[in-house]
């Protein structure tokens, strides 16, 4: 497939590995690249700044396709310095950064002097639109079906891409519920130049998670994801297991703070569920998508899938409908 994305990034699929906490490290990243995608590094995965360009250099020994690093810009219980990351993927002549949670506006100016092109995933057509406006080369606009942040407007991507579409003239990319070749056949006919997936690249063999979150994910049903930290406006689409069930349960006492939400919504805390398997031990994001993944097979063998699914439904079932 040729699309405005396959040519902006110099890919050959219009399918992205979107920024995933605790996941995007080079191991699920690389071969994504390496299947003809878009594979991205999540910078906040990594400690510290110093650690992310270890990371940049082991990926590059484990591909020579493009790929991108995601910095996601959202509140977080310890601060976070931005800019150091930023200094990372310029110092390290990174040439894709995919940027999230609110808008990359301040840190603009240096990544577009150094020749990066940004991509901006957000979850309305007005912040696409300010996206467009900053200088970003492409918005991945993330319908409520999504894991991880959908905003608060609860708009699905039926509706929130077309209206995307005519409102931009840079490239879309379509995210939030996409998991299959309907979805990428779906989403170039509703005006998309390609996919971003998050949780069904968790089901892969290449994810570097431990096996009881993939297998969580082949059991789970499209109603298996809750919608936490709605009281404090961050809303966060997670998988719905036993912490998740505790923190709505706070929530809807009313007057809930973020202190008091913060042991159980920990991110640190999560990230023990990717290592240790225990799919009860914290929060991990998960979206809707979850009930269309029913194995988990290698990177490769699903972007090849997904693409032959999509051509397939394009040259053939949509063809022949015409008269
Ligand atoms: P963390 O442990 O610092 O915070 C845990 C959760 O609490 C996050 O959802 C965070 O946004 C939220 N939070 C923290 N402080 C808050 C406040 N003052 N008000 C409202 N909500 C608050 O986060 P982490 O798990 O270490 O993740 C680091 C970053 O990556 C965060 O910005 C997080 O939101 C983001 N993230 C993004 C995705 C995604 O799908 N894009 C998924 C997971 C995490």
């Amino acid at each position: 497939m040729k699309t405005k994305l396959t040519e902006l990034l110099g890919i050959e699929h219009p399918v992205i590995q979107g920024g995933m906490q605790w996941v995007g490290k080079a191991e699920l990243a690389s071969a994504v690249s390496e299947a003809g995608g878009l594979g991205i590094l999540t910078a906040l995965t990594q400690p510290s700044p110093g650690d992310l360009v270890k990371e940049i250099r082991r990926m590059r020994a484990m591909t020579r396709k493009p790929f991108g690093v995601n910095l996601t810009l959202l509140p977080t219980l310890k601060p976070v310095p931005y800019g150091d990351y930023v200094d990372v993927m310029i110092s390290e002549k990174i040439k894709i950064v995919e940027t999230a949670g609110r808008s990359p506006e301040e840190f603009m100016p240096r990544l577009l002097e150094a020749g990066i092109k940004v991509i901006h995933k957000c979850t309305s057509v007005r912040h696409a639109l300010k996206a467009q406006k900053i200088g970003c080369a492409a918005a991945s606009v993330d319908g409520f079906e999504c894991a991880g942040h959908p905003g608060e407007d609860d708009i699905p991507g039926l509706v929130l891409l077309p209206l995307a579409v005519d409102a931009l003239s840079i490239p879309v990319i379509a995210s939030g519920g996409f998991g299959d070749g309907r979805g990428l056949a779906a989403a170039l006919c509703l005006g998309a130049e390609g996919i971003n997936m998050g949780t069904r690249f968790l089901a892969t063999r290449e994810a570097p998670i431990h096996e009881n979150v993939k297998k969580a994910l082949v059991d789970a049903d499209e109603r298996q994801s809750a919608l936490i930290l709605r009281t404090l406006k961050n809303t966060a689409r997670i998988y719905k297991n036993s912490v998740a069930k505790d923190i709505l349960a706070m929530e809807s006492r009313g007057n809930i703070t973020i202190e008091e939400l913060s042991p159980l919504v920990s991110g640190a805390r999560g990230r023990t569920v990717y290592e240790n398997g225990d799919i009860e031990a914290g929060v991990w994001s998960a979206g809707m998508v979850a009930g269309l993944i029913r194995d988990i097979p290698s990177v490769r063998d699903l972007i090849t899938r997904i693409v032959k699914d999509a051509e397939t439904i394009i040259k053939g079932r949509l063809h022949t409908m015409i008269s």
